[in-house]
């Protein structure tokens, strides 16, 4: 096994700044590109070009945005640039479709043959290289204003770095690993300027295939016991069959969470109004109220021993 050149990947994860995400998103795309690639047609050397990392590139950082809105830099007055041009996408995706999060990987098509949405997408990618070459490709191999040797051969703004063949395998062979330590360094740095919950089950289950959001119907029992009127928790007026929809008060995107305590009954249209914000304090109250008297009737439920 080559443990020299893994230990250097070690190395640089281990001492990444805390700046933003980039050198993650970086590595990340690259391991990955290990995993998909032909072994049989390579050589010595394995071209990869920036154009490759940054479509992978744009993945994390959409998926990460569209459904937790995480910041990814320690500057809130100047967000990283990928980042900004990933939400610029994203606003343009649902300008055209107007559709709820949706993974990267759902909407690639569109994002490659929709007209107006992929040239959109490839101005973006572009953008997204530029920066990639000015910013991350070649700092990546610097720790402490020195360069680890043997890790790619990259010469300043060229368009692809270079990486051996065993090199290549190495990371295939201990991708899960590497795939782990950046989860775990990203969700380390994320905490730094991210105060909203869970950020390592956020970072981690963009990996996994689907982004589970279970039907809420299974707490219909409890909200009627506390509002049986259905009354609208933003309104107060009556909600109609038909109109009636069970809404998270906190943001699910938040919590990343079904919980009871959470979920309240409105209208589809006062759900759908207030989107992904976080509540004003009133409604915060409220929702303490709220839980108060659904805890009382819980218990005397309880106590009553009625199914
Ligand atoms: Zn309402």
């Amino acid at each position: 096994m080559n443990n020299t050149f893994l230990n250097s990947w070690y190395k640089i994860l281990r001492n990444c700044n805390y700046d933003n995400t980039y050198k993650m998103a970086w590595a990340k795309a690259i391991v990955e590109i290990a995993l998909e690639a032909d072994y049989r047609n390579i050589v010595e050397m394995y071209e990869i070009t920036l154009e490759f990392i940054a479509h992978k590139v744009i993945k994390y950082y959409w998926n990460q945005t569209i459904f937790f809105n995480l910041i990814q830099g320690s500057n809130p007055l100047k967000p990283p640039k990928i980042l900004t041009l990933t939400k610029e996408l994203i606003d343009k995706y649902k300008s055209l479709f107007l559709m709820q999060p949706i993974r990267f990987e759902k909407v690639h098509h569109l994002l490659t043959n929709d007209k107006v949405l992929s040239k959109h997408y490839t101005n973006t990618i572009k953008k997204i290289i530029t920066t990639l070459k000015a910013d991350v490709s070649y700092r990546f191999l610097n720790i402490g204003g020195q360069k680890l040797e043997k890790i790619y051969q990259y010469e300043k703004g060229d368009a692809s770095l270079f990486i051996r063949k065993q090199d290549l395998k190495t990371l295939k062979d201990n991708a899960q690993q590497i795939f782990d330590i950046i989860n775990y360094r990203w969700s380390l740095i994320l905490e730094t300027f991210n105060s909203t919950p869970r950020i390592c089950k956020k970072v981690k289950i963009i990996d996994d295939i689907g982004i589970r959001r279970r039907p809420l119907n299974r707490y219909i029992k409890y909200l009627d016991m506390d509002n049986p009127n259905h009354i609208c928790f933003i309104c107060d007026l009556r909600i109609e069959s038909g109109l009636l929809s069970i809404d998270h008060v906190i943001p699910w995107s938040y919590l990343y969470s079904d919980d009871l305590w959470n979920l309240v009954y409105t209208h589809k249209g006062c759900n759908s109004a207030k989107s992904n914000v976080i509540p004003e304090e009133r409604f915060i109250r409220k929702l303490e109220e709220r839980n108060k008297r659904l805890l009382q009737t819980l218990s005397l439920w309880k106590n009553s021993g009625l199914p």
